[in-house]
């Protein structure tokens, strides 16, 4: 939607992830379709690299073309690099903690859910006592 305000055009979108109204980028006005909340932001990374992994399936092949001896290379590689940066994944691991946790809090929920209905749809099993016997 379009309006003025002081003289300005000024157009508004309805987020495509939440849906909440948003001033779109100055810039790209016609292209921006995601609000600026960092929510919706990881959330459209996201679908990006879901979308480019799935258009460019063999793109990582390329390490695979490359042979045993190049991957030994570069596992030995970025082995020595964590040596030398032990203090890397530390931070990032701590910048991360609180959003890791949720994370597996969910996954483990979900894992939880799926198991509990395997349960209830699997057959009932005799008496172990009838088994041995
Ligand atoms: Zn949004």
């Amino acid at each position: 939607m379009l309006y003025l305000v002081a003289g300005l055009i000024v157009m508004e979108k309805n987020c495509v992830i939440c849906n909440k109204i948003f001033t779109p980028t100055k810039y790209r006005p016609q292209a921006q379709e995601v609000c600026s909340d960092p929510v919706c932001q990881h959330k459209r990374q996201l679908e990006n690299m879901k979308r480019w992994r799935r258009n460019n399936p063999h793109y990582f092949r390329q390490d695979e073309i490359r042979g045993v001896y190049w991957r030994e290379l570069y596992r030995r590689r970025i082995r020595r690099w964590r040596k030398e940066h032990p203090e890397y994944f530390k931070k990032y691991r701590d910048r991360y903690k609180a959003q890791h946790r949720e994370y597996m809090r969910e996954y483990m929920r979900r894992y939880r859910n799926v198991k509990k209905r395997m349960l209830q749809q699997a057959e009932p099993q005799p008496p172990i006592s009838d088994i041995l016997s």
